[in-house]
């Protein structure tokens, strides 16, 4: 397009100097050549004249008058029109004309031209001959010494004629000059509109985001060193572009790589960038979220609030809010857009839920752990009190307190006991304090040292080692712990007469210990909570028997630290079975 205009003006202008510029030439050729060709018809013409003198200067003398028929035998084979005056202007022969009918000639112009100089030159219009007419008279003189004119005129209109055809000739030259240089014209006017035209292509592909195409840089003059400045032009903008995008890409690849969602949004609450987080933890898709209004987004009011309160009052929301059975910690912060009505923000979302439960945790934990605590030393100080307040009391009062305040210095220590046990298995990096254990060693050991508990309470306990070299890596302590907990408990829930099977088994790439009792078994709701920390099911039995409800959240706690996991299938009234599986050693495993 720009192509065609550019090239038709800059051709056009110089097409039309150009033709203009050849019929002015034309023109001034033309006038030139018709000056020069009259000049010579006149010089033919006086040439005529003076050859003529000789013949008709007699005629001077003789005063008479020369018959036209006469003068036209005189003078063979010419066509100009003769005419000859006396002195005093009287017509004495015309070869065109009949003299006697002619008026006085002397104050025809050519010939008082020639009365003052050597000949006198006239176009007029001849009413003799009714004629347009060239006139050339000179001055001629007899032998006898009279004067008079001879004058020769040729009809214009053959002159004219023949002006006509030498002016149609140079114009029709000058139209082939013309057309020639529009020829020419066109090639000069797209050599220099045609590079324009490629800079302003390559220009709009810049532009447009496209940077690889570039301008022939073959010409030495301006043209072809602006080609080479456009095309480094291009080059280095291609540069900064790939930069830009470079660094572009690797900020996207962070945000989408964040764990948090992150929401960019304009002044006016449109989104610009959203990243898989934020989609997974709203349950949007892409498209429901990018380009859309944040206010028309489906998330909760709270969440549009903050928004809204970033972008109206340009300021940092932070809050804490609920979403579905999530909790979310909603940062919105400014972010400028580079507009002049405000900042836009970027929403940042942390899912905290497992934060606030785990704190949920330890706060329940510290509270459960003091009230446990509180228990028993309320009670040793209330006994305490009452044997100070009563000095005079029975023996035998003062040994039942004394047994009594024993017995709860007793609880409080095994409460301590668990709680170092549970804090020694909550701390990390445990791995490295771990060693290459046989497990059957371990599980025998248990049943040793727990076979006369349950013998005291009339169970029996067996031991059912159904494989054997079964090797973890692990810390020795804490499994006979995990092993003794799951006896201890065994023993506990399940009355006089039970029975109780320690079993080692592998299970894939697994050991798995089991601890099966038919005592008195729990419900499916209470399993799901047994391995908390402090829950028992039923607080007051577990508290005569000595329980501290730290024992299966010891378990759980041991089994996480050796890459295992505890379960428990129960029932009420017939009995539970709590399992630990624990990944044996490589080497074993291969073996
Ligand atoms: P506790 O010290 O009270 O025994 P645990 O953490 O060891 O605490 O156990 C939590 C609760 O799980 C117990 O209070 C008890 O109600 C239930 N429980 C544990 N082991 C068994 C079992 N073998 N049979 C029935 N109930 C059990």
């Amino acid at each position: 397009m720009l192509r065609s205009r550019f090239l038709w003006q800059v051709w056009g202008l110089l097409g039309l100097t150009l033709i203009v510029s050849a019929f002015v030439f034309g023109f001034f050729v033309a006038d030139q050549v018709e000056r020069n060709s009259l000049k010579r018809i006149e010089q033919t013409m006086l040439d005529q004249a003076h050859a003529l003198t000789p013949t008709l200067s007699p005629f001077l003398d003789s005063g008479g008058i020369l018959p036209s028929e006469e003068l036209v035998r005189m003078t063979p084979g010419v066509t100009s029109r003769i005419t000859l005056i006396d002195s005093i202007g009287v017509v004495l022969a015309d070869n065109k004309s009949n003299p006697v009918t002619m008026d006085n000639h002397l104050n025809r112009p050519e010939v008082t031209a020639s009365a003052a100089g050597s000949y006198g030159v006239s176009q007029r219009h001849s009413d003799t001959l009714n004629l347009s007419m060239l006139y050339v008279a000179i001055p001629i003189r007899s032998l006898s010494g009279k004067q008079g004119f001879l004058r020769m005129a040729l009809p214009l209109t053959a002159i004219n004629e023949q002006m006509a055809g030498l002016r149609n000739r140079i114009y029709f030259s000058a139209a082939m000059v013309g057309m020639l240089f529009l020829f020419i014209g066109y090639f000069l006017a797209f050599r220099v509109t045609n590079p324009i035209a490629q800079m302003t292509e390559v220009a709009r592909n810049v532009a447009e985001g496209d940077y690889h195409l570039r301008l022939p840089a073959d010409r030495a003059d301006e043209i072809g060193q602006l080609s080479v400045v456009i095309n480094e032009l291009a080059l280095g903008v291609q540069g900064r572009i790939d930069d830009l995008i470079d660094s572009r890409n690797r900020l996207a690849a962070v945000i989408a790589g964040l764990t948090e969602g992150v929401i960019a949004f304009d002044q006016g609450q449109k989104v610009l960038h959203v990243n898989d987080a934020a989609l997974i933890m709203l349950g949007l898709k892409v498209e429901q979220v990018l380009n859309q209004n944040f206010s028309q987004v489906a998330t909760t009011r709270e969440i549009r609030q903050a928004v809204e309160t970033c972008v109206e009052e340009q300021t940092n929301v932070v809050s804490t809010v609920n979403f579905g059975s999530s909790t979310f910690e909603c940062s919105c912060v400014q972010m400028d857009v580079g507009s002049d009505e405000g900042n836009g923000g970027i929403l940042v979302l942390e899912d905290i839920t497992e934060r606030m439960h785990l704190e949920k945790v330890r706060s329940d934990f510290v509270a459960n752990a003091s009230h446990e605590l509180k228990t028993p030393i309320s009670a040793i100080r209330g006994l305490v009190e009452t044997i100070i307040d009563d000095p005079k009391m029975p023996d035998d009062v003062f040994a039942r307190f004394m047994e009594r305040i024993r017995q709860q210095t007793i609880r409080l220590d095994r409460i301590v006991q668990d709680l170092l046990h549970l804090s020694r298995f909550d701390s990390t990096d445990r791995e490295k304090s771990f060693s290459r254990i046989e497990l059957a060693g371990v599980i025998a050991q248990v049943f040793q040292a727990k076979a006369y508990d349950a013998s005291d309470e009339s169970i029996q306990l067996d031991l059912d080692l159904q494989a054997e070299k079964l090797e973890i890596d692990g810390e020795a302590e804490a499994l006979n712990q995990l092993v003794t907990n799951l006896v201890d408990n065994a023993i506990k829930y399940t009355g006089e007469g039970g029975q109780v099977v320690l079993r080692l088994s592998k299970v894939g790439s697994m050991a798995m210990i089991e601890v099966q009792d038919n005592g008195i078994g729990i419900s499916k709701d209470e399993t799901q909570r047994i391995f908390e920390r402090f829950y028992r099911v039923d607080r007051a039995r577990s508290r005569d028997i000595g329980g501290t409800g730290l024992g299966l959240a010891i378990v759980k706690h041991i089994a996480q630290a050796h890459q295992g996991s505890v379960a428990v299938d129960s029932q009420i009234g017939k009995g539970s079975v709590f399992s630990v599986q624990i990944p044996l050693a490589e080497e074993v495993d291969e073996a």
